[in-house]
């Protein structure tokens, strides 16, 4: 062991984007629909033009720390994709840019519940770099669960988690709208129930697929001061490979975000890219009609399988239970469906007690649809 490394880091497994398992590698890896990107990249007349604007980067020079050009771009884009009021439109004050949404769940834990001063709570199944990052800060996580037909969340036990908490009392509240990996969006009980958690409590809706389920808490953000709305350029605008996410916030708790930050956390091409992909929004959006079309039929086609239980969808990916059978657990035929199509080349996620489906093109799905079939039959 090395005794300079902290025990909570020893104890913690590394984060695995793609899961390994026993069957080995695939044969050829075809459709990656495991970790809910786009299926599609830039076009490539973007790419071309992003590839021009590289020779306005001066590689010698730090990135813009401030990113504010980025930040007001951001905030013409949030305010033109909500109903806002004009008091509740947000201003670059509001924001604060990470290298991907991940770095921003850090800056609010250093922020909250570092030292500490603070435990985190969040209803499973849901987004795993919560508790994972949390883990590394040696910050205590809660978990309470949801109900296993809608995936609401179980505010009873919530309440009580947060009442019975001390040392140290929970800081932050984590949700995700819509969830992953369940693809519910927060129920109107359970927006209520954000609505009235004390001012000392921060409440993080993280709206990653928001350009998908097309929902969003952003017209209430200005009436609450302890809300901070995480948003991604990972997912429908199609830059994962660049790294860029934005908190929306109160100005003092932007400021907060931005005191823990790395000064030049987000670099120049990843900037540069990010206000392509803005400046080019209506072509690189164009995409989602197909995707929610695919959507449905994935989900109507997979609805007309007896072996599996299915939920509808806010988001680009679905989310199916097999059903237990005498011999065996649900768990262990999703781990089997898993590995199986692995071997055929087609990536999914075992997770939550189920299986996370990311939609890719026709193709991809519909590829994807007749290996499960053939599996399901079998
Ligand atoms: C994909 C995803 C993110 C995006 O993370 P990035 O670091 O911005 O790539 C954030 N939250 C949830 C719930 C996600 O599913």
């Amino acid at each position: 062991m090395l005794s300079f490394i902290r025990s909570e880091i020893h104890q913690l497994n590394a984060y695995q984007p793609h899961p390994g398992g026993e069957t080995g590698e695939p044969v050829v890896l075809q459709d990656r629909l495991d970790t809910n990107e786009s299926p599609y990249d830039l076009p490539s007349d973007l790419k071309l033009k992003l590839a021009d604007l590289y020779q306005e980067i001066e590689s010698n020079r730090y990135p813009d720390g401030g990113q504010l050009t980025l930040k007001q771009a951001i905030a013409d884009y949030v305010n033109e994709s909500a109903p806002l009021t004009e008091s509740a439109a947000v201003t670059a004050a509001h924001l604060s840019v990470g290298n991907g949404s991940d770095e921003l769940i850090r800056s609010i834990l250093i922020a909250t519940c570092l030292g500490g001063e603070g435990s985190v709570l969040v209803a499973n199944p849901t987004f795993s770099m919560y508790g994972i990052i949390a883990q590394t800060l040696g910050i205590p996580v809660v978990s309470v669960g949801r109900s296993p037909e809608t995936f609401e969340i179980d505010l009873a036990a919530a309440e009580t988690a947060i009442a019975q908490t001390q040392n140290p009392p929970v800081r932050v509240v984590f949700v995700v709208h819509p969830n992953s990996p369940t693809a519910n969006l927060l129920t109107p009980r359970e927006i209520d129930w954000l609505r009235q958690l004390p001012p000392k409590i921060l409440v993080v809706i993280d709206e990653a697929y928001f350009e998908f389920s097309q929902t969003t808490l952003l017209p209430e953000l200005h009436q609450h001061p302890n809300w901070v709305i995480l948003r991604t350029f990972s997912k429908a605008f199609r830059l994962a490979a660049h790294r860029v996410g934005y908190a929306l916030a109160a100005p003092e708790v932007a400021i907060a975000l931005e005191k823990v930050r790395l000064p030049y956390n987000l670099p120049s091409y990843s900037q540069t890219a990010a206000l392509v992909a803005l400046t080019h929004r209506s072509l690189l959006l164009s995409a989602i009609p197909e995707i929610l079309a695919e959507r449905e039929h994935l989900l109507q086609s997979l609805s007309n399988a007896a072996r599996l239980q299915v939920w509808p969808s806010r988001a680009n990916f679905i989310f199916v239970r097999p059903h237990a059978v005498e011999s065996q657990s649900a768990e262990a035929i999703a781990e089997q469906i898993c590995q199986t199509l692995k071997t055929q080349g087609t990536l999914i996620r075992h997770t939550g007690g189920g299986l996370r489906i990311t939609i890719g093109t026709p193709a991809e799905n519909r590829r994807t649809l007749e290996r499960l079939s053939v599996i399901l039959n079998s």
